[in-house]
């Protein structure tokens, strides 16, 4: 039988900011950090199909295609939850690159959320699939909610803030792997600086571009530089070539670079091509 399909973009986000505060008795960090969706996406297909069972096609070959997919979990946790008989099929069109700091799989877990549900028309609020996104994953609730925004906790506590101003957004990942829970696991409390994370938040409020750039940061930064040396090259090269701000995206090792004027996002672009496989050039998600 052929059924109707539903598609879903998933964004990638940076982070604006990123604080370690302290370690939980649970074990997780607690977090301040701002995040912004970029116009950078995944793109998804939903489709019910007749066996019982949640189906991952992707052509990506790092991308697993059964339960550690992010995806999977969450079309799972929907069917089990919510008692849904037939089976979902998920085509996963995969343009974030992979294990980048960029909440690629996460933001695929958001998009299978709100794919799902107007699959099976289960009527689940933004806030009740953000509240299931916490059960998969500390980023899932800020990529269901999408756009800008201050987390706490552990990332699920969510406050939304202006977007930034338009800008040009150029992206950078040398062809190495980082452990997000091995570079958490660094964080040296006695030996921080911490971002201006209010500072970040006002120069949002009042769409101040200068200011924004200026009060970039993020403490897992020198962690993972000091782990990779092609993260340090990369932020000087966008530094030396123009960017007007520049920081390392969640654990990395993505580096990413704000920028007013095309031209300048032009060069850097150009710049990085020779140096990394993977470089972007898009815009903030307004
Ligand atoms: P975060 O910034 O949240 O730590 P990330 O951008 O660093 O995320 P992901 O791209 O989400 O990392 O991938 C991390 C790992 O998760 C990959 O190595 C991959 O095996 C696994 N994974 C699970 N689901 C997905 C998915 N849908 N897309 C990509 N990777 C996935």
């Amino acid at each position: 039988m052929k059924h109707d399909m539903i598609y879903e973009k998933a964004p990638a986000k940076i982070n604006l900011t990123l604080d370690v505060l302290h370690k939980r008795d649970d074990g997780y960090h607690e977090v301040e950090m701002i995040m912004t969706t970029i116009d950078l996406a995944d793109r998804l297909s939903f489709e019910k199909i007749d066996s019982n069972k949640v189906e991952i096609a992707s052509e990506n070959r790092f991308v697993p295609n059964d339960q550690r997919n992010l995806a999977y979990q969450a079309a799972t946790l929907l069917k089990e939850r919510f008692n849904i008989k037939q089976g979902i099929r998920i085509h996963l069109d995969k343009n974030i690159p992979v294990a980048a700091g960029l909440a690629g799989g996460s933001s695929d877990a958001a998009a299978t959320l709100r794919g799902v549900n107007r699959l099976y028309d289960l009527r689940l609020t933004n806030q009740e699939l953000q509240e299931i996104g916490a059960e998969i994953g500390s980023d899932v609730p800020f990529c269901v909610m999408g756009g800008t925004a201050l987390a706490k906790g552990r990332g699920e506590r969510l406050t939304a803030l202006p977007s930034p101003p338009a800008c040009w957004v150029v992206l950078a990942k040398p062809n190495i792997g980082v452990s997000t829970k091995d570079i958490y696991e660094k964080v040296d409390f006695t030996n921080i600086t911490h971002p201006k994370t209010q500072a970040a938040v006002k120069a949002l409020e009042s769409q101040d571009f200068k200011s924004l750039c200026e009060n970039l940061g993020n403490v897992l930064e020198p962690i993972t530089a000091s782990m990779h040396r092609e993260v340090a090259q990369i932020k000087s090269r966008m530094e030396k070539t123009g960017g007007d701000g520049v920081l390392m995206s969640g654990s990395g090792p993505t580096v990413y670079s704000l920028v007013a004027k095309e031209e300048k996002a032009n060069r850097i672009y150009n710049s990085l091509r020779g140096f990394c496989s993977e470089v972007y050039a898009v815009r903030m998600l307004r």
